[in-house]
């Protein structure tokens, strides 16, 4: 349902939980984040992102993180179901607004495989799927292109690596993903209220787009891999 994701200086918690809060009237049933910092650290519940709030602890530190509302459409609202989703080895972590129509398969392929599944939801394949490029160390990039390869339905997700504590990628089909523009600071989110407190600057990915974000900036691809040009757009609202 929303997406708000940060890398830069600051810590990306508080900056999660604003942008979710600016996100809720969207409607959704759980909420969640997860800071890279020396490893990934999640936090996820059922219920409101003031609920989230609460089990986020004050020294939440890292300059990299994602945040998601999720409207359940795989599996019961609950605290597991609830994203980010991460693979076995917790090295990946994914936010996911959309579905997955070909999940069942793709779990079931994963599973023959002895991946062993920790929700229920669609979205986890994607954990599963991005793992496996890291793994053969191609880029997160690379990585993420390959999993939405063997991928059908609509997405916009947000994609951290524990080990590349310094980019987050994101990706669209079907489900919008902005771009926000700091200074020496990256944000993006699948609505543009998310970002309007920190950044006027922002660049709209097209279905099949994909960016990779790092502080000092991005880079967008199309869906065959090729960089693509696009130029900021200056947003005019009250935040
Ligand atoms: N299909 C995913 C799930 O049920 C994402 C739902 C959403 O867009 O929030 O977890």
């Amino acid at each position: 349902c929303g997406i708000v994701a940060y890398v830069g200086p600051k810590d990306a918690a508080p900056i999660l939980l604003e942008g979710l809060q600016r996100l809720e009237y969207r409607g959704y049933d759980s909420a969640g984040v997860v800071v890279s910092n020396r490893g990934l650290k999640v936090r996820k519940v059922k219920g409101r992102v003031a609920d989230l709030a609460k089990v986020v602890p004050v020294r939440f530190k890292g300059g990299l993180g994602i945040g998601h509302t999720r409207w359940a459409t795989h599996g019961v609202p609950s605290d597991t179901n609830a994203h980010p989703h991460l693979s076995a080895d917790e090295r990946i972590a994914v936010v996911h607004n959309g579905i997955i129509e070909n999940a069942s398969d793709l779990r079931a392929k994963l599973e023959a495989d002895g991946v062993v599944f920790a929700s229920e939801t669609d979205t986890e394949v994607l954990a599963h799927l991005i793992a496996r490029g890291a793994d053969e160390n191609d880029t997160l990039e690379e990585a993420v292109r390959k999993a939405l390869k063997s991928v059908v339905g609509t997405y916009g997700i947000a994609v951290i690596d524990a080990e590349r504590p310094g980019e987050v990628v994101v990706a669209r089909n079907g489900s919008p993903i902005v771009l926000g523009i700091g200074e020496k600071e990256m944000f993006a989110a699948s609505d543009v209220a998310a970002l309007v407190r920190y950044t006027r600057q922002v660049v709209h990915l097209e279905d099949g787009e994909l960016a990779v974000l790092k502080a000092d900036g991005f880079h967008t691809f199309a869906s065959d891999a090729r960089e693509t040009a696009k130029e900021p757009l200056t947003v005019d609202w009250d935040a």
